[in-house]
């Protein structure tokens, strides 16, 4: 389809305060720049998801309330004219006011299916999809964050040639762990590839162990701001004092927080890791205005951009 080209997407020098350049070479592939409204890491995983696929069926997937993948999903359906539902976590969240990740899916024209959390646990289990399949005729199911092996398969483009040769480590944040997956598969041997949590998942590791064939590679679990789209004062700040010394808009669910892990670990002279850093910067921006909607009820301090 029109909508997937192939892209390779520049990656820029870090200079952070406190960080010396000579010990520590960092730098930030922008995925996040590949698209406005689609993160830069759902691009890859849906460019063979859909690519295939023919023009009738209506392609079903699902989400949590702030879901990256459910409006890039949406965002897409409208683009090639196909119907798309979202079957989204949390059935209380039919009877409050959408936020905007949500409003904008149903703008798109997603139908938004609303499920308790003991019915979202059945998003992969075989006879939960068999009746999808009943109830939504001529559809393509795609697992949660579009984590399969056509999703992992994208996430293997974003490494380039160059990219394999120079670097030490590879840093990204992990959800279902596709790209983490991808960008494993894609590694050379020789490099490390770390990815960061923003769940607490204990079934995480298992999973990234069927799509990978490679062992270089570690997986941080502990996120040390709670869990899932959880935050505190002190990631809203970084997120505002990264932003005025790169300018880079970090998104608060995901990269903020393995930036923030990355830099406090080295600022710490805890970094046991290789100096030739890069961080892939996966976008989910979209999600700031849903969050600041939030901080702003709670009368926290706000992220201080938009995007
Ligand atoms: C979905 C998402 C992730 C997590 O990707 P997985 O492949 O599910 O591990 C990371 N960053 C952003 C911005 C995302 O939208």
């Amino acid at each position: 389809m029109s909508f997937f080209k192939n892209i390779q997407t520049k990656n820029q020098k870090l200079i952070i305060p406190f960080i010396n350049e000579k010990d520590f070479e960092l730098y930030m592939k922008r995925e996040d720049l590949i698209h406005p409204v689609i993160s830069g890491n759902k691009f890859r995983k849906l460019k063979y998801n859909i690519q295939s696929i023919d023009k009738k069926k209506q392609l079903i997937s699902f989400g949590g309330a702030y879901s990256n993948h459910l409006l890039a999903l949406s965002y897409i359906g409208k683009y090639e004219n196909l119907n798309t539902v979202g079957i989204v976590r949390g059935e209380e969240l039919k009877n409050l006011e959408l936020n905007t990740t949500l409003k904008r899916c149903i703008e798109n024209g997603m139908k938004l299916k609303f499920v308790d959390r003991n019915e979202y646990r059945l998003r992969n289990n075989k006879v939960y999809i068999k009746k999808l399949k009943k109830t939504y005729m001529n559809s393509l199911i795609i697992p949660e964050g579009g984590t399969n092996d056509k999703g992992i398969k994208g996430c293997e483009e974003i490494l380039s040639d160059d990219d394999r040769v120079f670097f030490d480590v590879i840093c990204v944040p992990v959800g279902s762990g596709g790209t983490f997956s991808g960008l494993i598969n894609s590694s050379s041997k020789k490099q490390l590839v770390i990815g960061f949590s923003s769940l607490n998942n204990s079934n995480l590791k298992n999973d990234i162990i069927k799509f990978v064939n490679k062992k270089n590679w570690e997986l941080i679990e502990d996120d040390v701001f709670g869990g899932y789209a959880k935050f505190n004062q002190e990631l809203i700040s970084f997120i505002n004092n990264f932003y005025n010394i790169t300018k880079i808009k970090l998104d608060p669910i995901y990269n903020s927080k393995m930036i923030f892990r990355i830099i406090d670990t080295i600022k710490k002279k805890k970094w046991r890791f290789g100096k030739r850093i890069l961080i892939i910067n996966t976008g989910g921006l979209q999600s700031i205005e849903s969050f600041n909607n939030l901080l702003k009820n709670k009368k926290c301090e706000t992220i201080s951009f938009t995007t």
